[in-house]
């Protein structure tokens, strides 16, 4: 039998309506949500990531701005720039586009950003607040993927959940996310031996790997939750990490890609942006 669909467009949909309703709140009380994007270079994937978050900006009403800078910036110019938007208080989230050219430092790019205005979730104090189970911003690719992994409606006390690949933007606060619903949860890398005999047992399977159809029908229990974080390019076609056709006759639900978590990334983001705006209001 064929998995149910998560539709990353569906979903953000109804979750970008609820967002264009607290920005208007947000009007009403006279702070409309900035967001700033520093996009260095000419990366061409990053271009694309930078216009589809400002169309996602426009369309809930959310006040974007984009800075680009050459190629040659320096990173103290760099840091500059970030500087002067922390200080900004018509900006409530900044975002330094990743990968940065080579020579910059990205570490210490975003070290800089104010952690009260990391609407990527990837300073180093956000990323200490997940570990620790206290409040903070967390980062937009792996909450959008718990969102969709809750959207199946599966009780996800004690589930098995293995995670393959352990980046710190996308595989490691995924696996803290599934230990905070109490799943069980296995973190899988390019050392991990029998990947296979991981997955297998998975109930909640997340790809985030960076390799075209990498996860394979064999690999996945029937009727696991599999969510595929992955965006490849093969001949031209985005793909995911996981070999959709095959696993969909074998998994319960499934993410589409593109599609699936891609836009649900950009949707978290945007929400991001209005809680920091929220939070200012509180301040
Ligand atoms: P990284 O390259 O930082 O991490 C990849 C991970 O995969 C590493 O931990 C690596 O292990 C692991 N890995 C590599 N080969 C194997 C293997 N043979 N077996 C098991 N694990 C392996 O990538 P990211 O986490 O940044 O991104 C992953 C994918 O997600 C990419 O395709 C990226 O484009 C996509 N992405 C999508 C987003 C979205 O919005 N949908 C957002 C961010 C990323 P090791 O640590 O041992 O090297």
């Amino acid at each position: 039998m064929s998995a149910q669909l998560l539709d990353g467009k569906v979903m953000s949909e109804a979750l970008r309506g609820e967002i264009a309703l607290r920005v208007a709140a947000l009007k009403e009380k006279g702070v409309t949500p900035g967001l700033a994007v520093i996009l260095v270079g000419e990366d061409p994937a990053s271009q694309i990531y930078v216009r589809n978050k400002g169309v996602g900006c426009e369309q809930v009403g959310i006040h974007s701005v984009t800075i680009r800078l050459p190629e040659t910036t320096a990173q103290a110019e760099l840091e500059e720039h970030i500087r002067r938007l922390n200080a900004d208080e018509s900006i409530h989230g900044i975002l330094v586009q990743l990968p940065l050219p080579k020579g910059l430092d990205e570490a210490a790019a975003l070290a800089v950003i104010a952690p009260e205005k990391d609407v990527d979730g990837f300073h180093i104090q956000n990323a200490g607040k997940l570990l620790n189970g206290l409040p903070g911003v967390v980062a937009c690719t792996p909450k959008g993927a718990l969102e969709m992994i809750r959207r199946t409606g599966i009780d996800l006390n004690g589930k098995e959940a293995v995670v393959v690949g352990r980046s710190n933007i996308v595989g490691k606060p995924m696996a803290m996310l599934l230990l905070q619903q109490n799943c069980t949860v296995t973190m899988c890398h390019s050392r991990t031996v029998d990947l296979a005999a991981h997955t297998r047992r998975a109930d909640i399977l997340v790809a985030a790997v960076g390799k075209a159809k990498f996860i394979t029908a064999d690999m996945v229990k029937p009727g696991a939750v599999v969510i595929d974080v992955g965006i490849n390019r093969v001949d031209g076609k985005v793909v995911g990490d996981v070999d959709f056709d095959a696993v969909r006759e074998v998994a319960g639900w499934i993410t589409p890609v593109p599609g699936g978590v891609g836009r649900m990334t950009i949707t978290m983001l945007l929400a991001n942006t209005v809680e920091a705006a929220e939070r200012t209001l509180h301040a």
